[in-house]
């Protein structure tokens, strides 16, 4: 028994009882600023009761803790977001909500405006069914390698391992079988979605999910071009010293996974799985959070995923799931997944739409989160951090910190791949896709497909579960690191020991809530936008010399 159980003891009954009073609604009269306010606190109500319920068949379905009633809980969300009463009410009122001299009253406003937005397409029967259709072919889907059945997993490890280059070619197609069954569908949920967002308003869906994010299309594209120049060169070197080591002419996409593998490790008995929450404890003590007495529930399980982190009700309950791997990866996860909770613990913000819960798009800023979750992760980066937290000898941490740019790299990339090929898919989903995906390829990863490749794109889960996703972690590791260069020059070697370090990230990360725009937390925590700046120097890239190298080849 735990206070969570409790937690759900008392909230159950009060949700049944708030269901049934809001059966047959009557229509809110809402012409004066009052009522304007005991409008939006009932509206909040619901929305924090259809959180709490989403978080919970959430954590049910996944922690097997008791009944999954997923399609219960969206179904409060679409009794508020299909309101069309309620959508006209907050669109009047955000209208004129300069003359209510009220700023939180007006963030309530734009938060409420944005979701009624994400939450419309959220709700949406017809994109619904298409998605669970679709999410049902990939989870399902049986692949064949020389005639048997093969697991992702399987192709995972083995192309990882195996030696010779057309058979780790042959592997790494097996995807192409479920995106030509995928792709089709995958077409059509892009067009539904982006003709939702026309209505809307927008030219396509990933504006709009962007917009939903408060993240600035022009900027987010210029950035990330940017840091494609700024990253090709080393990205090249990379490139051409894994093809010598590999004995083969030319790189291609299906090589990446064994170069990596030997470099970029530490042995994984340096961080011993039985010991990863003692450590955690330990550290994030040791930085002044009250570790014992946090609401934060930490299970380890078998789930889809590396790990997990609902904050099932704000700020009193979170919890968190980890997949048993191994090694610093492990740890890192448990470290990201602590982190999303003690954002969500820390929050201080009564009104519920301003606390980001994470389920309807507009609530918050994904990014934002993946980022002040990764901040924690970042600790376990640190050489100092290792060399303290983790028995690793010097040399090994070492021989880790000289290689492990190169993964980084590489993920950096592979994800500037996979954004603007969604990006480009939304922007025209009529255009062949096919030639989209290995123009990707060539530009991001500087890898060329031969001509008769078949496609893989339509096999990944993420363009149907977690569309306009990736920019995100790339947002979020520029996020981190910022922050991890704030923590150093305000703390020093203290940023691990020292116990302001958590009051500290509290009052600029996490207290506010959605109050404060995500961009602005970031700026009053760091000193400056955020800029690519401290990602290029973790990655050991001089972005000045970058800079003076091209002025001194354009004057050649
Ligand atoms: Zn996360």
């Amino acid at each position: 028994m735990n206070r969570f159980t409790v937690a759900v003891a008392i909230l159950l009954p009060a949700l049944l009882t708030l269901l049934s009073s809001c059966e047959n609604r009557p229509e809110p009269d809402v012409s004066v600023k009052d009522e304007l306010v005991i409008f939006l606190d009932s509206l909040e109500a619901r929305y924090e009761e259809a959180c709490i319920a989403t978080g919970i068949a959430n954590w049910n379905s996944y922690s097997g803790d008791g009944p999954a009633h997923l399609d219960s809980a969206k179904a409060l969300f679409t009794g508020i977001f299909l309101d069309s009463t309620a959508r006209s009410t907050i669109r009047q009122w955000r209208k004129k909500s300069g003359s209510l001299a009220d700023p939180t009253l007006g963030r309530r406003l734009d938060l409420w405006e944005r979701c009624f937005q994400g939450g419309a397409i959220y709700a949406d029967p017809e994109i619904s069914r298409l998605e669970n259709e679709l999410q049902k072919l990939i989870v399902e889907f049986t692949f064949v390698y020389g005639g048997k059945p093969i697991t992702r997993a399987e192709v995972k490890n083995r192309i990882r391992e195996e030696r010779r280059q057309t058979r780790r070619h042959r592997l790494w197609r097996v995807s192409s079988q479920l995106s030509a069954a995928a792709a089709e569908k995958l077409g059509e949920l892009v067009r539904m979605r982006n003709a939702r967002a026309v209505e809307a308003g927008y030219p396509n869906y990933y504006s709009l999910s962007l917009r939903l994010q408060a993240i600035d299309e022009g900027w987010l594209v210029s950035t990330l071009n940017t840091l494609e120049q700024q990253t090709r060169s080393a990205f090249a070197r990379f490139l051409q010293a894994s093809a010598a080591r590999l004995k083969v002419s030319e790189m291609n996409a299906w090589d990446f996974d064994i170069s990596l593998r030997n470099s970029a490790s530490i042995p994984d008995r340096y961080f011993p799985a039985d010991s990863v929450f003692s450590v955690l404890h330990r550290f994030e003590r040791s930085i002044g959070f009250p570790v014992d007495s946090l609401p934060i529930l930490e299970t380890v399980r078998d789930i889809p995923y590396g790990g997990l982190s609902l904050g099932i009700f704000i700020p009193t309950d979170s919890r968190f799931l980890v997949n048993p791997t191994r090694g610093k990866g492990f740890y890192a996860t448990a470290f990201h997944e602590y982190g999303h909770s003690l954002k969500a613990v820390n929050v201080d913000v009564g009104y519920p739409i301003l606390k980001g819960y994470e389920w309807v798009p507009g609530a918050q800023c994904a990014a934002y989160e993946e980022g002040v979750a990764e901040l924690h992760a970042e600790f376990t980066e640190d050489t100092a951090w290792i060399a303290s937290f983790s028995g690793a000898p010097g040399h090994v941490i070492q021989d880790y910190a000289a290689t492990r740019n190169l993964s980084t790299l590489y993920r950096v990339r592979r994800l500037m791949k996979d954004f603007f090929f969604e990006y480009e898919m939304y922007r025209n989903p009529d255009q062949d896709l096919d030639s989209l995906e290995r123009k990707m390829y060539e530009k991001y990863l500087l890898v060329t497909l031969p001509a008769d490749e078949p496609p893989g794109y339509a096999s990944s889960i993420w363009y149907v579960s977690y569309p306009c996703y990736y920019q995100n972690y790339i947002l979020s590791s520029m996020i981190a690191t910022q922050l991890q260069e704030a923590l150093s020059d305000k703390f020093g070697r203290g940023k691990l020991t020292d116990t302001t370090v958590a009051p500290w990230m509290i009052e600029h990360l996490y207290r506010d809530g959605e109050t404060v725009e995500w961009a602005d937390r970031v700026r009053h925590a760091t000193g400056k936008s955020l800029e690519t700046g401290a990602l290029l120097r973790k990655l050991s890239i001089n972005p000045e010399r970058l800079a003076y190298q091209d002025a001194k080849k354009d004057s050649d």
